[in-house]
């Protein structure tokens, strides 16, 4: 059994309740660990240690240094990435060669990143002649940073890195269903040597740990990710402190496919839009629109690429989809499925928990599904269901496809899929999503903006847009006559 304390201060500590919380890996069900159940107390230490450090050495360190230390945490995690991968994906349920090829890679690209970023920023100056204008960044204070259980290590250090970079305290707060990675990082951030306090890690339940977080009057800034309902109780408990607030959300991304696609593409494209991760990315295009002369060939592709795909074991190789997150998870999503028959739909493939030998018959899976038949407007076809699960919808029209794109409250990301330039550019700039991806899906420049429309979140995340919301800008104008 690993216990996974606290680490506050520099030190490793148990939740002063003395309460601990199973943590299971969802392709066995077995209990793999046991995380602290922190509370209020908890977090108050958290945050009184990030406060303290801000002003300690940590508080003097020029860009370069914090630029080399993100260096030295990249490089530190990068010589452990088989075991990271490993650990990930006991956690998730999601295939190690995902873990491997996906989840650590760019947990370690985002510290190379941002140390990049810093050493290259340039502040804006404005000259007006009589007067000089320029812009000073300075770091935030402390920051609340909660991040989700789908891809754990690979969304905090999205948020850890730049928070860092620009000279912030932190205090984490991971998905309590998957907490290893980030004990994980914390280990790797005690070895490089930053100083006590800088960084805190407190495990714990939405509901007590995050909650506490968000709301402590100590805490400058919350950065979330997460689901939509849980995104309201953090800008509630954030508003009232005026806290900097960055919210990523869900997401029931659209993929247009077009008549004239390079059809093959489409298909392949689509189908790892969807299935992904388990379908388990907020990215995940979960709701697929097709042109009608080509919609049944299309779904008869799709279902067999879908039908292909392997399920089981997360550790063998060759595996595609692992586990769902969890049994609880998987009830939701089977819940979906349920909803889609009662809703008219019709399961093309997929739908059942494949047949898989002990331990993985204890385990969450679910295989790949298709459905058809669903009105766009439906729930199935609206609300996210964040499974390996997709809708295909037939359309006539450009505007009825971008009708259909636009009908949910969700605005996070799309993937549009033809050979029209003309249209590309125009269906990309009439739909109401953050991103949006031409012929193409999930390719991620570090330095764009990241973030979500609507109930999808509010601000955006990446490259100058991180720098900006994990710093103060402030402006000092000079007299210069
Ligand atoms: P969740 O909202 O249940 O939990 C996210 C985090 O919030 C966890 O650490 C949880 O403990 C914490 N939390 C729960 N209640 C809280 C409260 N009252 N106050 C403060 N913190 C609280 O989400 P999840 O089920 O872990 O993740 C899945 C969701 O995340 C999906 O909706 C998915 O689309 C979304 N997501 C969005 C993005 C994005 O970039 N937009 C990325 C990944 C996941």
């Amino acid at each position: 059994m690993i216990d996974l304390a606290n680490y506050i201060d520099g030190a490793w500590v148990a939740a002063t309740s003395g309460q601990w919380l199973d943590d299971r890996a969802p392709a066995t069900g077995r209990v793999i660990a046991r995380m602290a159940r922190s509370a209020e107390a908890d977090v108050d230490a958290a945050v009184s240690a990030a406060r303290a450090a801000l002003s300690g050495p940590w508080g003097e360190t020029t860009w370069v240094q914090r630029a080399d230390m993100l260096d030295a945490i990249a490089a530190a995690i990068e010589a452990r990435v088989d075991e990271f991968a490993r650990v990930e994906s006991e956690d998730q349920g999601k295939p190690v060669s995902l873990a491997r090829r996906i989840d650590i890679p760019r947990s370690v690209a985002n510290f190379r990143f941002f140390a990049g970023a810093i050493r290259h920023q340039e502040a804006p100056c404005h000259d007006m002649g009589h007067s000089l204008n320029y812009t000073r960044r300075q770091p935030v204070g402390v920051c609340g940073l909660i991040t989700p259980w789908n891809l754990p290590l690979y969304l905090l250090t999205w948020k850890v890195a730049p928070a860092l970079a620009m000279g912030n305290t932190v205090v984490a707060k991971p998905s309590e269903i998957t907490p290893r990675t980030a004990t994980l990082l914390a280990e790797v951030l005690d070895g490089v040597g930053l100083p006590s306090g800088v960084f805190n890690l407190v495990h714990g339940l939405g509901a007590e740990a995050g909650a506490a977080l968000t709301a402590h009057p100590e805490v400058d800034l919350v950065s979330f990710t997460g689901g939509t309902s849980t995104g309201r109780h953090v800008a509630a408990a954030a508003a009232p402190a005026f806290k900097k607030l960055s919210l990523e959300l869900g997401g029931k991304n659209p993929t247009l496919v077009f008549a004239d696609a390079d059809f093959d593409a489409a298909v392949a494209g689509a189908c790892r839009a969807a299935f992904t991760n388990q379908g388990e990315i907020c990215l995940c295009g979960s709701r697929i629109l097709v042109e009608r002369s080509i919609h049944d060939r299309f779904v008869d592709a799709l279902v067999a690429r879908a039908g292909a795909l392997r399920v089981g074991d997360p550790a063998a190789a060759d595996t595609d989809l692992g586990s769902l997150v969890s049994q609880d998870h998987r009830d939701k999503v089977e819940g979906y499925l349920r909803l889609a028959v009662e809703e008219g739909g019709t399961i093309r493939c997929g739908g059942r928990r494949p047949a898989l030998p002990a331990p993985f018959d204890a385990g969450a899976f679910l295989e790949p599904t298709v459905i058809t038949g669903l009105s766009a407007g439906c729930r199935t076809a609206t609300e996210e269901i964040f499974g390996p699960v997709v809708t295909v919808h037939p359309f006539d029209t450009e505007e009825e496809a971008l009708a259909i794109a636009n009908s949910v409250r969700y605005g996070l990301a799309s993937s549009v899929w033809t050979t029209d330039l003309r249209r590309a550019h125009r269906v990309a700039a009439a739909i109401r999503s953050g991103m949006v991806w031409v012929n193409c899906w999930m390719v991620r420049d570090l330095r764009v903006p990241y973030g979500g429309m609507g109930d999808s979140g509010v601000g955006r995340e990446g490259g100058t847009w991180s720098m900006r919301f994990y710093s103060e800008e402030r402006n000092i104008c000079i007299n210069l006559g």
